[in-house]
């Protein structure tokens, strides 16, 4: 069983669409837009129509990381 979960586009886009998260299990399975938006309506561009797959990428950045070493090479640690 999943549930919708009202949010909205994080990209820096004029737009803002409403999109309705769609989660089973603690995860986004789905990302649908939102009818209730005013401008965009139910729509969702490209960029969003599967934000699930950018969502629970095991290459995700889910914490800002601060860089340790010279440009380049690679070293992080993790912010506070
Ligand atoms: S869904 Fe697409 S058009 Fe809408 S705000 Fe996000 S990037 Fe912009």
């Amino acid at each position: 069983m999943s549930t919708l979960v009202p949010s909205a586009c994080p990209y820096d886009c004029p737009d803002c669409c409403g999109l309705l998260a769609e989660v089973a299990g603690g995860r986004v399975i789905a990302v649908h837009g939102d009818p209730a938006h005013p401008y965009s309506r139910g729509s969702l561009c490209p960029k969003m129509v599967h934000y699930e797959r950018t969502v629970n990428h095991t290459e995700r950045l889910t914490h800002p990381l601060i860089r340790t070493g010279p440009k380049g090479e690679g070293k992080f640690r993790r912010a506070s």
